[in-house]
């Protein structure tokens, strides 16, 4: 989230749009709990191009990749979002940030995730829910997504790593995965839906530049 599926977590909080000119902005660590101060990233929003590119798998584990995932993370914290793809901050990379518990006040309640090269291997059962993204803005809309699912990835170091999620993590996971191929949650809506929401969200971004 950009993805940021509007549950109970979520209610209460306000989608705080980042400044265009952020560059300079840097979030204090005290605040997010990291490990030190990092550039907040600039979020594409719809109908950018940027977002319908196809990320490209990390091959190198390096301090810039650990620096990005943190940055990604503030980044997500800032805008009250759950998870965050890079491809969203116009990293063509496959990274992904989650975190549930991203509206915690409490800093020891976070529980910040982050999957390199994230590959679903396995899914079963049907759900639906409420999802909404950073990069859509002002609208929400209903998604079916497989209730389970297993993740392979690798962490930051480059480690092998396995998952198994279900419900909101296993709905979030989807969604950003989604995300690295180019693919946003409006996509999976009825067609007829899909299209009159497209417009108008097209229509938005036109008045609002
Ligand atoms: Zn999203």
């Amino acid at each position: 989230m950009s993805f940021f599926i509007f549950h109970r977590l979520c209610l209460n909080m306000n989608l705080v749009k980042i400044k265009a000119d952020n560059s300079k902005i840097y979030a204090r660590a005290v605040v997010f709990g990291l490990k030190k101060e990092m550039a907040l990233l600039d979020i594409y929003t719809f109908p950018d191009p940027i977002l319908r590119q196809q990320a490209a798998a990390v091959t190198v584990f390096d301090q810039e990749l650990d620096e990005t995932a943190q940055s990604m993370l503030e980044t997500m914290y800032v805008s009250s979002g759950i998870g965050l793809a890079a491809i969203q901050a116009g990293i063509l990379k496959k990274i992904i940030v989650i975190d549930l518990n991203s509206g915690e006040e409490e800093i020891s309640h976070r529980e910040p995730h982050v999957f390199i090269n994230p590959k679903i291997v396995k899914k079963s059962g049907n759900t639906v829910s409420e999802e909404g993204c950073l990069s859509v803005i002002e609208f929400r809309a209903e998604v079916e997504r497989a209730e389970k699912i297993t993740v392979e990835f690798q962490d930051v170091t480059g480690n092998a790593q396995k998952m198994d999620a279900e419900d909101m993590m296993a709905i979030c996971l989807q969604h950003e995965i989604d995300h690295l191929n180019g693919i946003l949650f409006i996509d999976h809506l009825p067609l007829l839906k899909q299209k009159m929401v497209k417009k108008r969200l097209t229509k938005l971004a036109k008045a609002e530049a």
